[in-house]
């Protein structure tokens, strides 16, 4: 499991496509930005929103609520740099990017709701410790 973990991180996040990314967020337009992805530090080091979430990220996971019966909740979206420090996340973590996001729902367990994620072409990671999915979007 420990390998697995591992090994999955290192196929999602390649240190090229992270600052290829990065670059080519940079140049969307700010848009309104949803609550429920606003960074964890609840205003202590950014405004919420240092990066945009991306729109297909958001888009797919309502894709995912619309296949749930039960409310999925996202638990963690965008992430400035100070809290990915506190939270210990991967330097480059996809959370800074505005295209990752943890979700959760009550009556699916984690199988059940990353099988749902990868069903509309998300890229997960199961968090089996935090009872949660880590979804991410690389395109
Ligand atoms: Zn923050
Ligand atoms: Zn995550």
């Amino acid at each position: 499991m420990e390998n697995e973990n591992k090994r999955a991180h290192q196929k999602l996040n390649e240190d090229d496509l992270y600052y290829k990314l990065k670059e080519q967020d940079e140049t969307i337009i700010k848009n309104i930005q949803p609550p429920d992805y606003a960074c964890d530090c609840h205003g202590k080091y950014c405004n919420g929103f240092p990066v945009n979430v991306n729109p297909v990220l958001m888009e797919k996971i309502e894709a995912v609520q619309g296949l749930v019966d039960h409310p999925v909740t996202v638990i963690s979206g965008v992430r400035c740099e100070m809290q990915n420090k506190v939270m210990d996340g991967s330097n480059l973590s996809f959370h800074k990017l505005g295209r990752a996001a943890d979700i959760q729902c009550d009556t699916l367990g984690v199988d059940g709701l990353a099988e749902i994620a990868e069903s509309v072409g998300l890229l997960v990671i199961r968090d089996y410790k935090e009872g949660m999915v880590h979804c991410q979007w690389n395109e």
